[in-house]
């Protein structure tokens, strides 16, 4: 028994261009090779991210990083085989009657150990700013146009508790809850309740893929295959991925809390 049983049609929900292929660049290989449809909607351009050290530098805190980002996540999905994708706020991913907006990247300060905030200069129109009902409105609208079996997106901590992620998440459980929607929760290491996909066949197509997001990080295989953020923080490229339903229930009580 598989999560992935049945399904012919996927969904999943980022925040930021890059994350797809960072986090779930194997596991898309993986569906788009067994002939799945897999559709993509990512929230905001990423139009925070610090820019690698070198010809792309004078984009740091300009438009162009936003038109350059999403470049860099069309070629991305092209390499890994993504059926098609969208953006949050914009047509079919906007709920209807309302026109267009734009979530913006939140950036990310640590508030307290542990717990990760917007940065405090975000922008109104910041994804971790904008009420829960908007991009949860917006999210129904997408699920309702693609109809996947399957909607894959950050558990409840976002993976590493950036707020853009956390919001996502928040945003997916209400969607998907109020749709009667099955949501896989994407897990970086192995756990007891989690099926667990090694899709290391995948890897060149996955770094073929990283290598596209070179505004954000270049990709260093001189010992292994390795990240390297613009920050110079390195991490180790992973294929393998754990898929967990997401138990329901937590939906209502997280829309109570609203
Ligand atoms: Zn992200």
């Amino acid at each position: 028994m598989s999560i992935l049983d049945a399904v012919a049609s996927v969904l999943l929900v980022h925040a930021h261009p890059d994350d797809e292929t960072i986090g779930t660049g194997g596991l898309i290989a993986e569906l788009a090779s067994r002939g799945l449809r897999v559709s993509l909607v990512t929230a905001t351009r990423g139009e925070r991210g610090e820019v690698v050290e070198g010809p792309l530098s004078a984009l740091q805190g300009t438009a162009a990083l936003a038109q350059e980002r999403e470049r860099e996540l069309g070629l991305a999905c092209s390499v890994l085989g993504v059926t098609e994708r969208f953006w949050l706020g914009e047509d079919p991913a906007r709920a209807p009657g309302l026109s267009p907006r734009r979530y913006l990247d939140s950036g990310m300060e640590w508030i307290r150990p542990g717990l990760a905030g917007p940065a405090a200069d975000s922008d109104a129109n910041a994804l971790a700013r904008a009420p829960l009902i908007d991009v949860t409105n917006d999210l129904v609208a997408v699920v309702q146009h693609v109809r996947p079996d399957l909607v894959i997106s950050y558990d409840a901590t976002g993976g590493y508790g950036h707020p853009d992620h956390v919001r996502v998440h928040e945003a997916v459980l209400a969607a998907s809850s109020a749709l009667t929607i099955r949501y896989a929760e994407i897990l970086e290491s192995p756990t007891a309740d989690a099926e667990w996909l090694d899709c290391a066949g995948h890897r060149d197509t996955v770094v073929a893929a990283l290598r596209c997001h070179s505004s954000q990080l270049t990709v260093d295989n001189s010992d292994g295959d390795f990240i390297v953020h613009s920050g110079g923080q390195r991490e180790a490229v992973h294929t393998g991925i754990g898929l967990r339903l997401s138990a329901p229930g937590t939906a209502e009580k997280s829309e109570h809390r609203e």
